[in-house]
């Protein structure tokens, strides 16, 4: 048996396609089509038709919140508002259809074997992308709120009366930790250009990846008061800056009454699967909710 396991992003959809033991055996990354759920259903119909392995079943993680049991999605940066994607996807495709945050997915992905959440108790898992997505792991299990629209830990407030989101609020902390918040720090430049020049040497891309580690730093060290997790783990294309990120963020967090940046050290770490977590986890998720009957 084979699983699509899709990672619908804002500005790229990652087709994959896992055997049984969930290794990945076809890859294909497009652009995503935003507003357009048909048309974003159509791409995964037509990336299907060209998989020379065919699935039986599909994941997709979208950003946004999938709210349950009615399946309906928002997503701020698909421009989606209460749309039924799962069930657009299951008429274009045919096949049943896992659809999940992408966080949700990604946490899913980490708790693997060999995976940077794996055996942990309590995880805050951030994915620092277009968007910034968030999934908790309490008591060993992913926490997803009384409709599954939980942990959207990118949409908490960091900044009073801040920077207008695409969720409708003002100053979340998406708008200073996102891939895009590292760009307006870096005057424009892409953010993996701005982590692969800092990373060369670059004084003007390390101090713009230093002020973007500061507002980093405030939203990471709020969710280790709230949380007092094992791990804080970062994902997503910002978490390619590696270990030179994390020695910015951590030059950025103060000692308050129970942690300082030696505790901070020992709790911060980038996940363990990049590009893949995402395709991964949503396999893993339909795997373990589409292989038996609900409960
Ligand atoms: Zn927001």
């Amino acid at each position: 048996m084979y699983i699509a396991g899709i990672d619908i992003g804002g500005t790229n959809l990652k087709f994959g396609v896992f055997d049984d033991g969930l290794e990945l055996v076809y890859s294909r990354v497009i652009r995503s089509v935003r507003a357009d759920t048909l048309a974003s259903a159509r791409q995964i119909k037509n990336l299907i038709a060209q998989s020379p392995f065919a699935p039986s079943v599909i994941g997709a993680g979208v950003p946004g919140a999938v709210f349950r049991p009615s399946g309906r999605v928002n997503s701020g940066n698909l421009r989606w508002a209460g749309v039924s994607f799962g069930e657009t996807l299951e008429k274009e495709t045919g096949l049943k259809v896992w659809l999940d945050n992408d966080a949700q997915a990604a946490l899913a992905a980490e708790t693997l074997p060999g995976g940077s959440c794996h055996g942990l108790e309590t995880a805050v898992y951030l994915t620092l992308g277009t968007g910034v997505g968030g999934a908790l792991l309490i008591g060993g299990k992913p926490w997803r709120g009384h409709d599954n629209a939980g942990a959207e830990l990118g949409h908490f407030i960091t900044h009073a009366g801040g920077m207008r989101c695409g969720c409708g609020q003002k100053g979340c902390f998406e708008m200073y930790a996102s891939a895009g918040a590292l760009s307006r720090c870096a005057g424009g430049v892409r953010a993996r250009v701005a982590l692969d020049r800092a990373r060369e040497g670059d004084e003007a891309m390390k101090k713009a990846l230093d002020r973007y580690a500061r507002e980093l730093a405030v939203g990471l060290c709020s969710l280790y008061m709230v949380f007092r997790p094992q791990a804080i783990v970062l994902g997503g294309g910002v978490s390619a800056g590696g270990d030179m990120l994390l020695e910015s963020v951590l030059s950025h967090v103060p000692s308050a009454y129970n942690y300082d940046a030696g505790v901070m050290r020992g709790v911060l770490r980038i996940a363990s699967r990049q590009n893949e977590a995402g395709m991964l986890g949503a396999a893993v998720l339909a795997k373990m909710h589409l292989s038996a009957p609900e409960p």
